[in-house]
């Protein structure tokens, strides 16, 4: 029988989000602050150092492996640490969250390697609020990926929208319309507060950007397909895609929590709105056997706690931003 890893809450916890670097090509606003201090290398976990983490998690009960970052597709040897990853016994699903920018190239490799899904991150369809979001004219790659993920047979292909009101609230129905016509998943997230860079004007709830859609289409739930997480999913009657609302702030879904997530720098963090964090690359350097790790994995889920508390979306509490924890 398969292990069942349960935190103090009697929440199962069989997934992993796991941080491969916190570098990153894009300088999206609302995530890198400007006086970032790049980790050193050495400092970042090794492919075989995760592998071995992921071998005694999934002993445990992880079942399920995110790879992010930073931009995950700039770490040089992503398809064989992927290739690796998917010949772990154990693990049920394997997917990545990438900006795209590097996608087209990758996409195959990635298929081959044995990846079977894919989130990417995009937050308008306009080309020059594109770069005025992510500091860079990069528009035209990540589309380009986002159709490459799909020609090689990527599936489903989640584009992750951080909805912000001066930014892209005017695109919400450009964006529910893309789901008319591509097979994509289209994926609202409410803009959360993590680090300075936070401005709780441009706060936009999943209830707003769901009443404006329905403001001109009807809105047809749907549950329990392609592993959907937290989000909420509906389609657009006729329409190919799919449309999630996932609101980490305005309907918290901590109950149903099942996450953990392993900073590049080798940190276990139980809660990713917490500063808690437990060190586990200082014992798997020292020496730290699968039993071991499996002891930080149990501390760590002690450590988790019930519910986040940052309902309050005035003031940000986090030490690192997301480009360091990988979202
Ligand atoms: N570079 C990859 C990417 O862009 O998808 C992976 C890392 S990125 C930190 C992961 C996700 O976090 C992205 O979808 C990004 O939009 C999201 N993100 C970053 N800061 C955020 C914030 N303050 N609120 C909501 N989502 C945020």
């Amino acid at each position: 029988m398969k292990p069942v890893l349960k935190d103090r809450f009697g929440r199962v916890i069989d997934y992993l989000r796991i941080s491969i670097t916190d570098h990153c090509n894009l300088r999206c606003l609302y995530c890198v602050t400007d006086d970032i201090a790049w980790v050193p290398h050495e400092e970042i976990l090794r492919f075989e150092e995760i592998a071995t983490i992921v071998s005694a998690f999934v002993e445990e009960g992880i079942r399920k492996i995110r790879v992010t970052g930073g931009e995950p597709l700039m770490r040089k040897g992503l398809p064989d640490f992927i290739a690796g990853l998917s010949r772990i016994d154990g693990i049920d699903d394997l997917s990545l969250t990438t900006n795209g920018v590097l996608l087209k190239r990758f996409a195959g490799e990635l298929k081959e390697a044995g990846l079977k899904r894919i989130n990417v991150s995009l937050d308008t369809l306009k080309p020059d609020l594109y770069k005025a979001i992510t500091g860079r004219d990069f528009f035209r790659q990540v589309w380009e990926g986002i159709e490459m993920a799909r020609t090689v047979g990527l599936s489903p292909v989640k584009i992750n929208v951080v909805a912000m009101k001066e930014y892209n609230e005017s695109e919400i129905l450009d964006f529910a319309r893309l789901t008319l016509r591509k097979p994509y998943v289209v994926r609202f997230i409410e803009y959360m507060p993590l680090n300075e860079t936070w401005d709780s004007h441009n706060f936009l709830s999943v209830d707003d950007i769901k009443a404006k859609i329905e403001s001109e289409f009807p809105l047809v739930p749907i549950d329990g397909t392609h592993n959907n997480g937290p989000a909420r999913v509906f389609k657009i009657p006729g329409g190919k895609g799919e449309i999630g609302l996932i609101s980490p702030l305005s309907n918290h879904f901590c109950g149903a929590c099942n996450r953990l997530r392993l900073t590049s720098d080798g940190h276990l963090r139980p809660c990713l709105f917490s500063n808690t964090e437990v060190d586990i690359k200082t014992p798997l350097r020292a020496g730290a056997d699968t039993t071991v790790l499996k002891k930080i994995l149990h501390e760590t889920l002690s450590l988790k706690p019930k519910r986040h508390h940052m309902q309050s979306v005035s003031a940000p509490k986090c030490h690192r931003g997301m480009w360091s924890i990988g979202g």
